[in-house]
C-alpha cells in the first residue's frame, strides 16, 4: 500500500524513496525539511517528527517542568533557578533559609533527601548532642556542682585506658591518640608524640565542644 499524500503526526508523506524499500520521502511539518522515513516508523507513531524537532520539543517540555519548580520550597530550600550540572544533569539552584546557596538534583529535591544546604544536619547534630548532655547538666545543676567540673562528667576513664586520661589512648606505635565523644559519636583529634600534647588537644576540644552547651544550661 502506497502511503503517499498521507499524514502521520508531523510527517507528510511525499513519495516512496528512490531505491530504498519500505522508506518514504517525508516532510517534517515542524521544520519543513525532507527526510527518508521507514514506513513502520510512520505507522506505529514512534517517530512523530524529525529527530531535531523532537529534541527541541523535549527540551521545551523539560524547560516547562523546571520552570514550574522555581519558587517552590523544599524544607529549608527555595528553588531559584536551574542549570546543567555534571553529565548534563539538571540541577536546581536553591537559596537555603540559613542564607547559603546550594545546588540540588531533581530527585534529591522532590524525595526530600536534601532539604537544606547541609545546615539542617549540623543543627540536628547539635540537637542530639544537647539531648545527650541535657540530663547530665540537669543533674549537675541540682547537685550544685561547679560548672568547671562538668567536663569530667563525661569523663569516665575507660578501664582499658593505658594512659589513665579520658579521651587519650596509646597507639601501637607508642604515640598518643586524642579523641572526644559527642552524642555517642567519636571525633578523632589527632595523633601526638607525647601524652602532654594529646592531653592538651583533648582539653581544647572539651572547651570548644562542651563550653557552649554548658554555658547554655548555666544561663537557663
Ligand atoms: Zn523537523
Ligand atoms: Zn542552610
Amino acid at each position: 500500500m502506497d502511503l503517499s499524500e498521507k499524514t502521520f503526526n508531523y510527517w507528510r508523506v511525499l513519495r516512496p524513496s528512490d531505491g530504498k524499500k519500505y522508506y518514504y520521502d517525508c516532510e517534517c511539518l515542524k521544520c519543513g525539511k525532507i527526510y527518508q522515513v521507514y514506513q513502520n516508523t510512520l505507522k506505529n507513531g514512534k517517530g512523530k517528527m524529525c529527530r531535531a524537532c523532537a529534541g527541541k520539543e523535549r527540551a521545551e517540555e523539560q524547560r516547562e517542568i523546571h520552570q514550574e519548580i522555581i519558587g517552590k520550597q523544599f524544607g529549608r530550600l527555595t528553588v531559584t533557578g536551574w542549570t546543567k550540572g555534571k553529565k548534563n544533569r539538571t540541577v536546581y539552584t536553591c537559596d537555603c533559609a540559613c542564607g547559603n546557596k546550594t545546588t540540588v538534583g531533581y530527585n534529591e529535591l522532590v524525595t526530600g533527601k536534601k532539604s537544606s544546604c547541609g545546615c539542617l544536619r549540623k543543627d540536628e547534630a547539635i540537637k542530639r548532642i544537647e539531648q545527650t548532655y541535657e540530663p547530665m547538666y540537669k543533674k549537675q545543676k541540682e547537685a550544685q556542682i561547679d560548672g568547671t567540673i562538668a567536663y569530667e562528667l563525661d569523663a569516665k576513664v575507660s578501664k582499658n585506658s593505658k594512659t589513665g586520661i579520658n579521651g587519650v589512648s596509646k597507639t601501637n606505635k607508642g604515640k598518643y591518640r586524642a579523641y572526644i565523644n559527642l552524642a555517642r559519636k567519636q571525633y578523632h583529634l589527632g595523633i601526638f608524640e607525647t601524652l602532654e600534647e594529646a592531653k592538651q588537644a583533648r582539653k581544647e576540644a572539651e572547651k570548644k565542644f562542651y563550653e557552649p552547651i554548658l554555658k547554655k544550661y548555666k544561663d537557663k
